[in-house]
Order: structure tokens, then sequence, then C-alpha cells
């Protein structure tokens, strides 16, 4: 493990920014998604080297070439992945070469390791195999486990200044295992900074209106830093401080000697955060809103049952996604039709006639039966209209209620949900979870 996989190591100095260049013309075509600049994005995060931008390119030689030379004019690093493979259309080292100012030449412990996976897979070895054997010259080829071409590091000087490039093959489950094993052992000492980052998750308020309460401290852009995400439906904020990658363990958890701001003042930030959104924030950690209002219901020892109609038994699905969830978890009645909700849940058939399966009272009704029915501490019931019929003037589709009912009384809410039928299905499930959750949180 670690950087022993590579013969050995290249002389390391701070990268202040590093960017992603992605070659294949298939990525350009939305044929495959880029999930290696993502993979690559994370990992540089987590070491703590700045990204700023990432680049794609097709299997086009010049274009790589003017890649290259963009991001090595603004950036001290480059992650690249593809075109390393052994057919025409491969070029990545070459043109990395090209950039560099050096030849190509033969590895030949790189082209050891081709003929013996050759020789062991029984497969033929065509002349073009060797040519992943040729890496410009002063660089370092890195193993590849999982397939031929192997990656390309390289520390050279562009136009004075130091540079390091990494090459990766494109295909994931090569790349994967390249960036992880040798990749960020060998990026670990060109690290200025480390990164500790806080996740607070937010559910049950717009995400323009979430901003505005913290638009200071976003707009701040001051070390620890605050930014949104916005995930579907709910919204995320990271707060993040930059360390000095030499800031020791054990300092404390205040300011450093030069005044840096150090955990302390990140936690003095998610405090805040967490202070002026209230109850809407369900989590400071990395658990999903189900996660969350399960485990809640574990914790207090509360049983719960569902009565889902336009949701079908999502909320249910969500809940069981956490192992555990059978101690308090008792079932859900999926009651999609309105006589099953009078068989099964007891609304009376007068209420439904009356006032329709969507409103306050068949949603309490749904609940305060389902609750009986089971014998639970608590019932969640959701009943909307999804799309895309049905929807009337003063029941416009993506309209949900949902009550819960539980030992104190039952509580209904209403929401307008905007969206596709699945979107206001999924919406709706969350939005029940949300109930049961505050009403835990409380
Ligand atoms: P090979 O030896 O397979 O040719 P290579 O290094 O030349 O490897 P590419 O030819 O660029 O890699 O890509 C091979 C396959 O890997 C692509 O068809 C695609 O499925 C996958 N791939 C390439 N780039 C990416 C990427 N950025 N994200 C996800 N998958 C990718
Ligand atoms: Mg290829």
């Amino acid at each position: 493990m670690g950087s022993a996989d590579l013969p050995h190591r290249l002389e390391p100095f701070g990268i202040r920014s590093c960017e992603i260049l992605s070659v294949g013309t298939e990525l350009l075509f939305g044929q495959t998604v880029n999930t290696d600049a993502a993979h690559t994005a994370v990992r540089l995060s987590e070491l703590g080297i700045p990204s700023y931008r990432q680049t794609v390119v097709g299997d086009n030689p010049e274009r790589m070439e003017q890649a290259f030379r963009e991001i090595l004019g603004r950036s001290d690093a480059v992650v690249a992945t593809g075109g390393l493979g052994p057919t025409r259309d491969d070029r990545t080292a070459e043109v990395l070469a090209r950039v560099m100012g050096v030849p190509l030449e033969q590895d030949d412990g790189v082209l050891e390791a081709i003929t013996r996976r050759f020789l062991s897979t029984g497969s033929p070895m065509t002349p073009n195999n060797r040519k992943q054997a040729l890496i410009p010259r002063g660089a370092l080829a890195i193993p590849n486990g999982h397939g031929t071409a192997p990656g390309i590091a390289a520390r050279f000087d562009f136009h004075g200044e130091p540079r390091l490039a990494i090459l990766l093959p494109g295909p994931p489950a090569e790349m994967r295992p390249m960036m992880d094993r040798s990749v960020v052992p060998l990026l670990e000492p060109f690290a200025q900074y480390r990164f500790l980052s806080r996740y607070i998750r937010v559910f049950g308020i717009g995400e323009s209106r979430a901003e505005t309460l913290l638009q200071d401290l976003v707009d701040r852009q001051e070390n620890p830093t605050l930014a949104p995400y916005c995930g579907d439906g709910d919204v995320v904020f990271r707060a993040t401080l930059r360390l000095p990658a030499d800031r020791p363990e054990g300092e404390g958890t205040g300011p450093d000697a030069a005044g840096a701001p150090g955990p302390a003042d990140l936690d003095r930030l998610v405090a805040e955060v967490v202070r002026r959104l209230g109850i809407h924030v369900y989590e400071v950690g990395d658990r999903s809103l189900q996660a969350v209002t399960a485990d809640l219901l574990m914790e207090r020892g509360v049983t719960v049952s569902l009565a889902e109609s336009c949701t079908a038994g999502l909320a249910c699905a969500l809940l069981a996604e956490r192992p555990g969830i059978s101690a308090v978890l008792k079932g859900a009645v999926t009651a999609y039709d309105n006589d099953v909700k009078v068989r099964l849940l007891d609304v009376p058939r007068d209420l439904l006639e009356r006032e329709g399966a969507v409103g306050a009272a068949c949603a309490a009704a749904m609940a305060d039966g389902c609750r009986s029915r089971f014998g639970t501490g608590l019932a969640l019931s959701i009943t909307g209209i999804a799309g895309p019929d049905g929807g009337t003037p003063d029941k416009p589709i993506g309209t949900v209620w949902l009550a819960l009912s539980g030992p104190d009384g039952t509580v209904t809410e209403s929401v307008r949900l905007a969206g596709d039928r699945n979107r206001i299905r999924r919406m709706a499930a969350f939005r029940g979870l949300d109930l049961i959750r505050r009403r835990l949180s409380t």
C-alpha cells in the first residue's frame, strides 16, 4: 500500500491549485457520465488540494495539447484521465510528452508487467500493447492492477515553474484503485492545506429562504467558509475550515500562533447556522433524513405505522433502509383505493363522500385508523394528488395532505409540491418522515 507502490517519489512542492482534465469523446457526447472527475475531485478536496476548474476534451491531440497548456499555464498541477489505452485514439501520454518537451521512452518495468499480464491471461499480446510501455522521459509509471495501461506521474518545469501532471486510464475500475492506492499517497506531500468540513442538512425550508437567512455567512468568503448545495428537496450547507497542512494535530482548537482560524471557529460557524435555521436542521453530519428519522424512532423506542395513498409505501420503504428499524416499524397499509381506506383504515365512508380523499379530515382519519389498527405510538398518513391527472382548481396537482397521529392527538398539514408525478410522490414521502422527525425532536 501507499507510495511504496511507486519506484521512487517525486520531489514535492506546494500545489496551490490542481485542475482535472477528462479526455474522451464519449464524455463530450454524453454517452459516458464523467464519474472519474467526480472521484478525483473528492480525493483532491480530502487531500486539501484546491481545485477550481474541470475540463473535458475529446480524443483529439491538438485540443488535448491546448488544454494541457492552458491548465498548466494557470495551475500547478493537473490530473488527467482517459486516452492511455493501446488504440490509435489513445494519445494522452504522447501529448503530455510534447507539453513537457521530452521524448517518449520505453519503461522496461512496465513492458515486463504488461507482458506478464498477457501471459497470465493467455490472450495474445499485440504490437500496440507495447505502446503502453512508452512514458515521457523522467516520468514515473503508476502500476495498474486491473488493466494494462499504467498511469503516469511527472514533475517538470513549464515556463520555469514547477508543475505536476498525473495521467490515469479512463475505465473507472482501473482509475479508482490507482487514484486511491498510488496517487493519493503521492499527492499528500504536495498539499499545502488540510480541509475540515461539516455538513448541515436542512429540510422543509425553501433553498432561497435558507440562503437568505444565511446570506451574510455565505457571502463572507472568509476561512471557515459556508457554501450551499441544493439536493432535491433538501438543502445542504457545507462549512469548511482550511488549515495549514503542517498544523500539528495536538495544537488545540483555537487560532494558531499566527492567528489563523482553528477547529473551534468551525464549531462556532456551525452553531450559528443551526441557531438560525432551527428545527429545519435535521442533521449536522452525513445521515439522510430517513436515517435521522429512523434513528430518532429507535432511540426513543417509539413504534410507528404508516397509511400511504399517493406514495404507495415509499415513506415506509425509506424508513426500512435503516438496519434495526424492525424494532419500531410495525407495518404499513397502501390505501390507494377509497374502499381500502374504509375497510382497512376505518375511514368513514361519508367523510370520503363529503370531503374527498385529499384533505385534512381524510388524512387525520387515515392516521388515526392506522394507529389504532397497528397499535403503534405514532402513525403517519399521506394522501395527495400526484398527477398528471386528477387536479382541480382548489386541489391542484401536487396537493398533499399529511397527518401524524400520536398519544397527544393528531396533527395535519398540507403542502403544495412541484414537479412530475414521481417527484411529488418522493417529496411527499420525505415530508412525512420530516413530520415524524419534528415531532420527536421537540
Ligand atoms: P482503455 O485501455 O480502456 O482504452 P483509456 O485510458 O484509453 O483505457 P478511454 O479510452 O478514454 O480510456 O476510456 C475507456 C472507457 O472508460 C470509456 O469508454 C468509458 O466507458 C470509461 N471512461 C473514460 N473516461 C471516463 C470518465 N471520465 N468517467 C467515467 N468513465 C470514463
Ligand atoms: Mg481508450
